[in-house]
């Protein structure tokens, strides 16, 4: 089999740990699998570098702060790489460059667009073990880029999709995916299955299990697809097309603490007003969500909505820049908001549920910003203190109902 196993922060967090993984790595290969691997950056090297950069310059252009941020997973890959070669196993690390993963250039948050298999394959060949950096790419200019925070998943995932890999294995510090972050809800299941269109709604609504992007390319090119532990055997869960068990009302609840919330208000009452501030954002490839249009006084509005925190600043600043264009009073933001959601596919044909939601929220008296639903989704938008207890609430609230989460 050709194996690509992905391997995340805390599982490679320091030298006794990857030392566990090379093992790991080596029994699959002696097993007979032809075996590629994935690193992250360890531990918290990402957010090391980031501090590191902002003692230099907080405004440092997003190209270097992707030439810096991508030598956390170089250094990782290097050191698993020696790793193994103490154990006596043939191994090889690659980067980006080297491999030929190419991206768009949108620094800092590029999207994969191809990868060369032919390194990758003359190494196999040669019974190389393959460990190739996560989380980065090269773009046109090869110069380097990062695929956003959590984007080594999406690079096991492409290059699992590219290789026609029989397995992607990622393997994390919890052992599978459950009903909602088990570090926030002790209550929280382990599912055995769940599906890609699940998952991608738990992904982009701030589970970080697995990153969103890599949801969406394990549906497109059917990847054999499980979230696993680096640290126990159990078994796992596989993300796939379709699940054997029943469709759940509620399947899961995520919370996402990297929200801000803007308001403008005073705007003019007049058509076109929502366009021009949206457009302006998305020009700067600024991600919009939640919106909540308000009437306020003599013929003028106040439009709301999330951006994610580190986005706040710049979208503040281009709103500002084109006030006279725009033609608003003020602007106001608040960094202390965080999102929960519950995610279900039940939910569309069910009108109890959101209620039941609202409910959960108000007997653990935490007041509700803004709402947002779709069809398989309710999310409200809460102080990011009150975000934990907002999840354990509608958490419990389902659970007791027996309304099978999971
Ligand atoms: P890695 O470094 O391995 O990529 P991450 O920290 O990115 O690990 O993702 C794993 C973390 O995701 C877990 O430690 C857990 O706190 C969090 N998480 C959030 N939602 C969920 C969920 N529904 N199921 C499991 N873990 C979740
Ligand atoms: N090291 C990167 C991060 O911390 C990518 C990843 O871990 O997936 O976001
Ligand atoms: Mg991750």
């Amino acid at each position: 089999m050709l194996i690509v196993k992905k391997f995340g922060g805390s599982s490679v967090a320091n030298a006794e740990r990857i030392n566990h993984v090379a093992q790991t790595i080596v029994n699959s290969y002696k097993e007979g699998n032809k075996v590629v691997v994935v690193l992250s950056a360890q531990g918290d090297t990402t957010d090391e570098l980031i501090e590191k950069a902002n003692e230099i310059n907080p405004n440092a252009s997003k190209r270097e702060m992707d030439m810096l941020l991508a030598t956390g997973e170089q250094q990782s890959v290097a050191l698993m790489a020696m790793a193994i070669e103490k154990l006596g196993y043939p191994v090889i690390s690659l980067n980006a460059f080297q491999c030929k993963i190419y991206s768009t250039s949108t620094y800092s948050n590029a999207r994969i667009k191809d990868i060369s298999t032919e390194r990758i394959n003359n190494e196999l060949e040669r019974k190389n073990i393959v460990i190739i950096t996560g989380f980065q790419g090269v773009n046109r200019h090869l110069d380097v880029t990062t695929l956003g925070r959590g984007g080594s998943d999406t690079s096991a995932v492409a290059l699992a999709a590219k290789l026609g890999a029989d397995l992607c294995e990622i393997y994390t510090d919890v052992d599978g995916v459950y009903t909602c972050d088990p570090r926030i809800v002790k209550t929280a299941k382990k599912l055995d299955e769940i599906t890609y269109d699940e998952m991608l709604e738990l992904a982009s609504l701030g589970a970080k299990v697995l990153h969103n992007r890599s949801v969406e390319l394990a549906k497109k090119y059917s990847v054999n697809l499980v979230v696993r532990s680096s640290m126990t055997d159990a078994e796992g869960t596989v993300v796939k097309e379709d699940v054997k068990v029943e469709r759940m009302l509620v399947n899961g609840v995520a919370v996402d603490k990297d929200v801000a919330r803007i308001a403008v208000m005073g705007v003019k009452d007049e058509p076109g007003i929502a366009f021009k501030i949206f457009s302006l954002l998305s020009k700067a490839k600024i991600s919009v969500d939640l919106i909540i249009q308000s009437i306020g006084r003599d013929s003028s509005k106040d439009i709301s909505f999330t951006v994610t925190r580190g986005d706040r600043k710049e979208a503040v600043e281009i709103l500002e820049a084109n006030k006279g264009k725009l033609g608003f009073e003020s602007i106001s933001y608040n960094d202390s908001v965080a999102k929960v959601s519950a995610v279900g596919a039940g939910m569309a044909t069910n009108p109890g549920v959101a209620s039941m939601m609202f409910e959960a929220i108000y007997d653990v008296g935490i007041n509700v910003k803004m709402i947002s639903t779709s069809e398989i989704k309710i999310t409200v938008l809460v102080s990011d203190k009150d975000a934990d207890r907002a999840a354990v609430a509608i958490h419990d609230k389902f659970m007791d109902a027996g309304m099978q989460i999971g």
